[in-house]
């Protein structure tokens, strides 16, 4: 037999275990909440539940799958829908979408699956009205919600849905998958720590060209901590002009003292950590985090960008002599 569409969700055993379970007895809910941080497979696992349910060989081969898997991939099976926000908000609207449909047999597969997307961005119209459909269930229909935020989706609703709870991947999981994407192993240890176990994060850090920033970054520090003041004013005119960019850039700056900090505390070498910031002592680095932390603060206010960094460079210099 091949393995089931859930084979396919990296990292999160728990959660894929049970839904395996429930589709081979038979066992399965109307209703699902799938809740945990953003990008570590909610989503993948509510459509490859949909396909489970509705997959013609029960199951198909991955490289080679049913035209219902391959429908539910490529969105447009009629029976399968995903539901996201309009905006900033689910309307009533597009609850009452699903309700008219929740009237008719499925279509072609088996069970209708409806998934939606965000859920605790339902507006309170829309979750009353949605409240009713979970009072009735109708049969062979399953309802998925999916969030981030289990505490934002009203009470009353996540009391009638089953909570499967989705965990951040394990380092070890996430460099797998990595290695599997074919990121550059020297550049694993970073996403991995930047992106929090998070695969949809690590995703978005790799379109971004996040490591190549890094790299920048990292010539910026190695920069200052080598020529002193005299670096300072030609990395300004290095620096991009939109505070979000500065930011982000500050946090790859932050991580390097955070990861030496680290090193030092394991009292080993750590990967991509900069050699020089070994001699700063960890009291010295936390107050270069502290630092960095401020900055970005400032930033995010109303404060010169050009003068905040500047300040940050000079007081880096200090610190770090
Ligand atoms: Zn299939």
């Amino acid at each position: 037999m091949n393995p089931s569409p859930f084979s396919q969700i990296a990292g999160q055993e728990h959660a894929v275990t049970i839904l395996g379970r429930a589709v081979r007895n038979n066992h399965l809910s109307h209703a699902y909440l799938f809740y945990g941080p953003e990008g570590i497979g909610k989503a993948l696992a509510a459509k490859a539940l949909a396909k489970a349910v509705n997959c013609e060989e029960r199951y198909c081969p991955a490289d080679s799958p049913c035209s219902s898997c391959r429908k539910i991939e490529a969105n447009i099976h009629p029976d399968v829908e995903e539901i996201r926000p309009a905006g900033n908000f689910i309307l009533i609207g597009q609850i009452r979408g699903i309700k008219g449909k929740l009237a008719l047999k499925p279509l072609g597969g088996e069970k209708r699956v409806f998934i939606i997307l965000e859920a605790e961005r339902m507006n309170t119209e829309a979750a009353n009205a949605f409240l009713v459909t979970l009072e009735e269930p109708p049969s062979e229909t399953i309802i998925i919600l999916v969030t981030r935020d289990y505490e934002a989706v009203l009470p009353t609703i996540s009391s009638r849905c089953q909570g499967l709870r989705f965990n951040p991947l394990p380092g070890k999981a996430q460099e797998k998958v990595l290695i599997q994407w074919g990121v550059d192993p020297e550049a694993i240890p970073s996403l991995i720590q930047l992106s929090g176990g998070s695969l949809g994060l690590a995703k978005q850090y790799l379109e971004e060209g996040l490591l190549e920033k890094e790299q920048m970054v990292k010539g910026w520090l190695e920069r200052i901590l080598k020529e002193g003041y005299s670096a300072v004013f030609s990395l300004s005119g290095e620096m991009p002009s939109s505070r979000e960019e500065v930011c982000d850039l500050l946090d790859l700056l932050e991580l390097n003292f955070r990861r030496s900090l680290i090193s030092q505390i394991e009292g080993k070498p750590g990967v991509n950590e900069i050699a020089r910031l070994r001699k700063i002592s960890p009291g010295k680095l936390e107050k270069l985090i502290e630092l960095v932390e401020e900055t970005k603060r400032l930033i995010k206010g109303s404060v010169n960008l050009q003068l905040a960094v500047e300040v940050m460079w000079l007081k880096l210099i200090e610190l770090a002599s």
